[in-house]
């Protein structure tokens, strides 16, 4: 059986909820745009036009994975696999797991996948191939996997829906990071697990430049592609020192806001725990009953 402390689980699932929430309603707004009027605070409004403090698909699919993992004792196989994908079924079809059961967005990756395991019913081959296919989505809600430690069972929760090797990689170093941090290691010698991870592969020798290089804002992009998003995350946590101005300044890098600040929260809740979040955000933060009861398994 394995252990799970619920309360560190919290920690993350809480910072990558109000990062979410917060990058809501400057989803796709320009950098140059939020330089100008940066966002400081949780407020309504945006392309969804959502209430203040409403989180998006990445809490809800990272909710929906908890979900299923507390039924099947966190461990990974077929079933829990197939759990997974039942629950995001529910979530995109009803919304389950969405706060307050109002799903208002979802990425096209993620969709399709859903789509082919409603027709095919098999976990291990609804997940969309192909290299083109490098989208966050698998990234925003893997999270909960910092609990499961073989690499290959990480790797079937994130081919569930983008199952390429882009996507394997940033999955696997960001649960790796996300568990050096949980354990209490230093937010600069952790980036050594990242490096074991990616090194093989020459294609992110760039990543590995950035990261280890403290590069400046201008080479950091944050767009949906996984690759640009982990970047953005990491180096969110690496330029701040405390939650509130990693999730402000992950927003505030434009363009898939919510889903840089929920990946980034992640990581800043795991590092400095859920007592530095701002209160003010945790009580606008809307249906935190069911983020409290999924990761509580209540
Ligand atoms: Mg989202």
């Amino acid at each position: 059986m394995v252990s799970i402390d619920r309360d560190k689980l919290y920690d993350g699932l809480l910072g990558l909820a109000i990062g979410d929430a917060l990058g809501v309603p400057a989803e796709f707004m320009t950098r140059k745009h939020l330089n100008r009027k940066p966002i400081t605070d949780m407020i309504n409004g945006g392309c969804w036009d959502q209430p203040a403090g409403t989180w998006s698909d990445d809490t809800s699919m990272t909710l929906a994975t908890i979900d299923a993992l507390n039924k099947n004792d966190w461990i990974i196989n077929k079933d829990t696999l197939i759990d997974i994908m039942i629950n995001f079924v529910k979530w995109e079809r009803h919304g389950k797991f969405a706060a307050h059961e109002n799903r208002f967005d979802i990425g096209n990756t993620c969709l399709e996948a859903i789509d082919n395991f409603s027709v095919n019913k098999n976990p291990y081959t609804c997940g969309v191939t192909g290299d083109k296919r490098c989208g966050n989505g698998a990234l925003m809600r893997i999270l909960p996997c910092i609990y499961i430690e073989s690499d290959m069972d990480i790797l079937s929760v994130s081919r569930l829906t983008h199952d390429n090797e882009t996507c394997d990689l940033a999955s696997l170093a960001y649960t790796a990071y996300a568990k050096e941090l949980m354990n209490g290691k230093d937010k600069y010698e952790a980036l050594g697990v990242i490096r074991e991870i990616i090194d093989k592969n020459p294609a992110y020798n760039k990543t590995l430049y950035k990261l280890f290089n403290n590069v400046g804002e201008n080479e950091i992009y944050s767009t949906g592609y996984v690759v640009d998003t982990f970047e953005a995350a990491i180096w969110c946590v690496l330029n701040t020192d405390n939650y509130k101005d990693c999730v402000l300044k992950a927003v505030n890098l434009g363009d898939d806001t919510d889903t840089v600040a929920a990946i980034a929260g992640g990581l800043a809740g795991l590092y400095y725990g859920k007592d530095k979040i701002p209160t003010e955000w945790v009580s606008t933060l809307r249906d935190i009953g069911t983020l409290k009861r999924i990761c509580f398994n209540e």
